[in-house]
């Protein structure tokens, strides 16, 4: 089947086609820039945002895929998880096509999403599989039994995702945003051993209460303590100021001498250390031979390494689409609504809004009974 996917849950205006198992367009418009004097998405901004950039990417994707909407079989959009107000426009766009070409409508789970671009990666999904997904508003474990009818969430973080961690740990050494690329660079001359940080819900009593949840708040809140005692040792005993203005941050820890490269190495690695040590411990406990990985942070060179490092050792096979499906966009939409189309699910129609915390177990909202 020919779909259209439409991607908005964030602040990347996404619309994809895909026939079956194939990627024939996936245009991606980000309000990133927009957001980076804020140091994290606004969600306002990202509404707005959407309005502008849908009309264009939807031109840009139909003429890529050389396509017109009378081609089309079926549309499918994002409806959850993600931010409310930004969910909102492309659901309005969504049903608003939909409406206009009488085509079936088919709201789908952002976080089975991510599962789907696998498909359009490397023409098929092997299950089941583990599945990580990290970015900066979601840190995911999945078990994928089948794409279609068998997701469910192994864990999640209880409170900052791992994208948001780079994001605030980067403002904090004064580095912008967003923060992971540039962790990543200053890492790359560091000493990832010169400071121990903390492997939140990873100690024996952590492991035991929360075998898959994740937890980066404690870790920020470490290396914001380590920077505040540098800076006081070197200011003579007057605590610094941490978290302040960005410009501000930067000159202090210049000023302070601080060791930003080992504190974002030694950063980068728990960070990584604790998510593969998870997922792949999902794996064993599980008797699961597989690992897919998604979302923006699957950027991470580090993360890339002692992934396939592990993986390996433990006779994993792993799994990495290429990144412009690991981040948001509307291709990984647009695939698992073929895979919907091809199972033979009802389309969901017109009714249904924006689901803030859609959960996994729905891969997509089914049509109402009645
Ligand atoms: P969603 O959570 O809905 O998937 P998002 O926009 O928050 O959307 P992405 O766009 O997929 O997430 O990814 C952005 C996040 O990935 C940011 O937090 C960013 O810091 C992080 N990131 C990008 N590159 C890297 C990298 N090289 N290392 C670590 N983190 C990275
Ligand atoms: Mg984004
Ligand atoms: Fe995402």
């Amino acid at each position: 089947p020919l779909v259209l996917g439409i991607e908005s849950s964030c602040d990347e205006t996404g619309v994809g086609i895909v026939r079956g198992t194939t990627l024939l367009a996936n245009t991606v418009a980000s309000s990133m820039d927009e957001h980076a004097r804020f140091g994290g998405v606004v969600p306002e901004v990202a509404a707005r945002a959407h309005v502008q950039a849908f009309g264009p990417a939807l031109h840009q994707a139909l003429a890529e895929a050389d396509i017109t909407m009378a081609d089309v079989d079926a549309i499918a959009v994002t409806s959850g998880p993600g931010l409310a107000g930004a969910l909102m426009v492309g659901i309005s766009a969504a049903k608003g096509l939909a409406l206009g070409s009488g085509k079936p409508l088919y709201a789908v789970n952002h976080l089975v999403g991510h599962v789907g671009a696998e498909i359009l990666d490397s023409g098929r999904l092997q299950t089941p599989t583990v599945a990580l997904l990290v970015s900066g508003g979601h840190t995911s474990l999945l078990l994928v039994r089948d794409l279609v009818d068998d997701v469910v969430l192994l864990g999640e973080t209880i409170d900052d995702a791992a994208g948001e961690a780079f994001d605030k740990v980067a403002r904090l050494l004064g580095l912008g945003y967003p923060g992971g690329p540039r962790i990543q660079r200053a890492a790359e001359d560091g000493d990832p051993t010169a400071i121990r940080f903390p492997r939140g819900l990873s100690s024996a009593k952590g492991m035991r209460a929360h075998p898959y949840d994740f937890s980066f708040s404690g870790l920020k809140t470490a290396v914001a303590r380590w920077v505040s005692q540098a800076e006081a040792a070197a200011a003579g005993g007057v605590p610094g100021s941490v978290g302040g203005d960005v410009a501000d941050t930067a000159a202090a820890a210049e000023r302070a001498g601080l060791p930003v490269a080992d504190i974002a190495a030694s950063f980068q690695d728990a960070v990584v250390d604790v998510l593969i040590t998870k997922a792949l411990r999902a794996c064993a406990d599980l008797g699961v031979p597989r690992l897919l990985l998604g979302g923006g942070v699957i950027a991470n060179a580090r993360l890339r390494e002692v992934a396939a490092e592990r993986c390996a050792r433990a006779g994993v096979t792993l799994r990495i689409p290429k990144l412009s499906l690991c981040t948001d966009n509307g291709a990984m939409i647009a695939s698992l609504g073929a895979q919907l189309v091809l199972a033979g699910k009802p389309p969901t129609g017109l009714d249904f809004g924006p689901d803030s915390s859609l959960p996994v177990t729905d891969t997509y909202v089914a049509p109402r009974a009645d």
